[in-house]
């Protein structure tokens, strides 16, 4: 007789937690972007020994601690070249990179750039909260000019970077933008962000209270100008960052113009939302093409040698 099919095993939203002690700082934003990575992962059911979470150096850093999947907390900058060698070792992962705005606007700026144009099947997601939070707060490269924070003996007098604008040149497939302490939006953007075929970047406004007094909670609410700061761009019935035609290249221009738009506005209404959307071959489906062993199994299931490397071997003696 055939054995009675089993039901996959449902995992529970605990399984993704691990029992090590959150240590950053009472009421940082960090708590949001952590809870809401585990419910994305649960809500997408995806098995932990299938994800592998890649951090940088900041408290952001510290993540693939308390998140129950393979991890590995990296050098300053390196999340995403270490994520691009895991997915390329083994395409059959779900590979997150993460880091700060320090991280990876400012010594990781050139993986930023490279993995973009790359469109490797991966996420990247930024805590970005101004500041250089683990070594006390000095401004990153997203700190606005002419901001002073508490830790600051002067007011930046340099210009913060635009990282939606940098991503929409970089040529990243998936861009986005959350709000730390929404988690459930934040939920549906790392959802969407792990399901698009190809990278995903997710800028996430986060914040520090221990080292930016300027971009606090109640100022995202807009407490001091009666209304939140934070403007929905799923809410806006007209707004539709999606590529339907990627071979219409006057389509590509005109969403990333208004997608360049709308990450310009004015700090009184930060769009947060799916700013772009565009459906591209990826460079796992490309190296497959090439390669078609890789459609069968990830390279980690191949055996090194495939052919006879001698000749190579004496050929470079
Ligand atoms: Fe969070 Fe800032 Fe504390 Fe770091 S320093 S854990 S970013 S509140
Ligand atoms: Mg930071």
């Amino acid at each position: 007789m055939p054995e009675a099919a089993t039901a996959p095993r449902k995992f529970t939203l605990g399984e993704y937690k691990t029992d090590v002690h959150v240590d950053w700082c009472p009421g940082c934003g960090d708590f949001g972007i952590l809870s809401s990575i585990q419910q994305a992962f649960f809500q997408l059911q995806l098995p932990p020994h299938r994800v592998a979470l890649i951090s940088g150096i900041g408290c952001s850093g510290k993540t693939p601690h308390y998140v129950d999947t393979y991890g590995l907390h990296t050098l300053h900058g390196r999340a995403l070249p270490v994520a691009t060698g895991a997915k390329l070792a083994n395409h059959q992962l779900t590979v997150m990179a993460l880091g700060g705005d320090g991280d990876g606007y400012g010594i990781g700026a050139g993986y930023f750039l490279n993995s973009g144009r790359r469109n490797l099947d991966i996420t990247y997601v930024v805590y970005n909260n101004g500041v250089y939070g683990l070594t006390k707060g000095q401004a990153s490269p997203t700190l606005r000019k002419g901001l002073k924070t508490k830790s600051m003996p002067e007011a930046s007098i340099q210009e913060g970077i635009n990282p939606i604008a940098v991503a929409l040149g970089a040529g990243y497939t998936w861009i986005g933008r959350g709000y730390a302490l929404d988690v459930k939006h934040l939920v549906s953007l790392i959802t969407q962000a792990i399901t698009h075929k190809g990278t995903s970047f997710l800028d996430v406004y986060q914040t520090c209270p221990v080292y930016n007094d300027l971009r606090t909670k109640e100022w995202y609410a807009g407490e001091d100008i009666g209304h939140s700061r934070l403007r929905r761009l799923d809410a806006e019935a007209d707004w539709d960052p999606v590529v339907h035609d990627p071979a219409n290249k006057d389509e590509i221009v005109q969403k990333k113009v208004r997608a360049l738009a709308a990450s310009y506005d004015n700090d009184d209404r930060l769009a947060v939302g799916v700013y772009y959307k565009i459906d591209l071959p990826t460079y796992d489906d490309q190296l497959a093409g090439k390669i078609p062993a890789l459609k069968e199994h990830p390279l980690i299931d191949l055996p090194l040698y495939e052919r006879d490397v001698e000749p190579l071997f004496k050929e470079l003696e």
